[in-house]
């Protein structure tokens, strides 16, 4: 996360960053899980902790209520939203499965030489991450790996499919699932095919291997799931 720069920046820019500093703050806590789901989030107390005034804390947190991590509610005020059931993520996972193949298609299809650069980086990126002796860092793996799926969905050139997709903010919601430090780097080798296949224009090989990248991260997730809950 990129906590420490965005207070740098915000610093740095003197006014007008506090909201963005706040909400990376509160980002950073609840894709970790220091704040925990279902949590109550105290305007006053975070402002306290925070050291800055209230107006900022509420921008962060209404920003976080509709990226769907943060629920309003009249008798309670804010807290952390409740984790994704498993049916939520099978659902999730149905309507991926559903667009990005196409998207990936698409992207082999349309995508420009920029786009096909910047797939490129942020694979790389997410592979650099994944492949350090010391454990990953969860939350920065999955932010690039949502990253990398949101740049296919752009290639593809079609804004609907990447509004959809961008409005289940799946990543935010896999982030806050602990799952073990391999996954990273299987993912990032499964993106490898995708990458491949969309800069070298083969639509059906981006299909069927962002299809199985997906199919197998569900499988991942849903292990961890069983690990990690009742
Ligand atoms: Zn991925």
């Amino acid at each position: 996360m990129a906590t420490t720069t965005g207070a740098v920046t915000a610093a740095a820019a003197g006014t007008g960053s506090l909201g963005q500093e706040a909400y990376e703050r509160l980002l950073t806590e609840l894709i970790s899980l220091e704040i925990a789901p279902g949590e109550r989030l105290s305007v006053d107390a975070l402002a306290r902790r925070y050291r800055i005034s209230q107006t900022p804390i509420r921008e962060a947190l209404a920003r976080l209520e509709s990226d769907g991590l943060v629920v309003k509610t009249h008798l309670r005020g804010f807290t952390a939203a409740p984790g994704f059931s498993r049916r939520e993520f099978a659902q999730l996972f149905d309507i991926r499965l559903l667009l990005e193949p196409y998207a990936a298609g698409q992207a082999a299809l349309h995508r420009t030489p920029e786009q096909a650069a910047a797939l490129q980086e942020v694979a790389a990126r997410l592979r650099a991450a994944a492949d350090r002796p010391a454990p990953p860092d969860h939350g920065v793996c999955t932010l690039l790996d949502g990253q990398f799926h949101d740049l296919v969905a752009a290639a593809a050139g079609n804004p609907l499919v990447r509004e959809s997709l961008a409005r289940l903010h799946a990543h935010l919601h896999l982030a806050r699932v602990p799952r073990p430090a391999t996954d990273a780097a299987l993912a990032a080798a499964e993106h490898e095919p995708v990458v491949t296949a969309i800069v070298t224009g083969d639509r059906h090989i981006a299909e069927a291997a962002m299809r199985s990248h997906l199919e197998r991260a569900r499988d991942r997730l849903a292990a961890a799931l069983d690990r990690s809950g009742p």
